[in-house]
């Protein structure tokens, strides 16, 4: 018995031992980083070149696109169109998004044909980055807001103009890439029809107050074919026609729309990330 005891006794050492022995090695494994002795950030409780501070999580980015072949979206990305189907979207009213789907790409049918009309995300977003990639009409037909006309709707009211702007002029705050009906792009970058262009958008929503009036207004920042368009721009307000947009209070998620204008546009790659705070996992 006295022996059994003993055995056990130091088994158990000899484990404890083998344990402490592997957490030390994991513990000197783990470099030290940063600095303990440097002043904390104002509000924060991570001092400057803190080493303790979250690491930025691993996103796998993802691949360009070329005129034949959609990029792969980031791993961490929402694809919210992939070129297969419209399962994440649905008409206005709850219809079937009823765009059709044709070679990696989905077009918008135009006016007064079955269901034809704008489509929505089936899910909300608030600030996101939004990659669309889409192609006007080739070869053009119409001119001036006639032609290629779409548009990317954040919460299916602030609107990403989208227009055949190539050798096509048109008022400037409806410009391929405009904020529609407030602020032109800073240059236009537009391709001819026909040729897939990308828009990279970065959007911050809009905040209300409890009591519905304006907290801070949505922001936008923009790439069209990888060129500056928008940078940290204030939205004014909801899209408008021949009026100044404003604001109506609302929650802090809506649907991405693709808006139909009657102009069989084409899109593909549409995919999107939702946009965390800093030291978010
Ligand atoms: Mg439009």
């Amino acid at each position: 018995m006295i022996r059994r005891k003993h055995f056990l006794a130091v088994g158990a050492t000899a484990i404890a031992a083998t344990t402490a022995f592997a957490w030390t090695l994991i513990a000197a494994d783990k470099p030290k980083l940063g600095y303990t002795d440097t002043p904390s950030y104002p509000g924060s409780k991570w001092r400057v070149h803190d080493g303790e501070r979250p690491q930025p999580k691993i996103v796998e980015p993802g691949t360009c696109s070329t005129q034949e072949q959609p990029g792969k979206p980031p791993r961490d990305a929402i694809v919210l169109f992939d070129g297969k189907d419209l399962s994440r979207w649905r008409g206005e009213g709850d219809r079937p998004a009823g765009w059709l789907v044709e070679g990696g790409a989905a077009a918008t049918p135009g006016h007064g044909k079955p269901g034809s009309g704008t489509i929505l995300t089936r899910d909300e977003f608030g600030d996101c980055q939004l990659h669309v990639e889409f192609a006007t009409p080739n070869p053009p037909t119409g001119r001036d807001q006639g032609r290629g006309n779409s548009g990317i709707m954040f919460f299916n009211r602030y609107e990403i103009q989208v227009l055949d702007s190539y050798e096509n002029l048109t008022y400037p705050d409806g410009h391929a890439a405009a904020i529609y009906g407030q602020y032109p792009p800073l240059v236009n970058a537009s391709l001819p029809p026909g040729k897939w262009q990308t828009y990279d958008i970065v959007f911050t929503a809009p905040r209300f107050k409890s009591d519905g009036s304006l907290e801070s207004p949505a922001y936008v920042t923009m790439l069209h074919n990888g060129v500056l368009v928008h940078n940290h721009t204030a939205i004014l307000g909801a899209v408008a026609f021949r009026a100044l947009g404003k604001y109506e209070p609302h929650g802090p998620k809506g649907p991405i729309a693709l808006q139909d204008h009657g102009n069989p546009v084409k899109y593909r790659n549409i995919w999107v990330r939702e946009i965390k705070g800093y030291d978010q996992p």
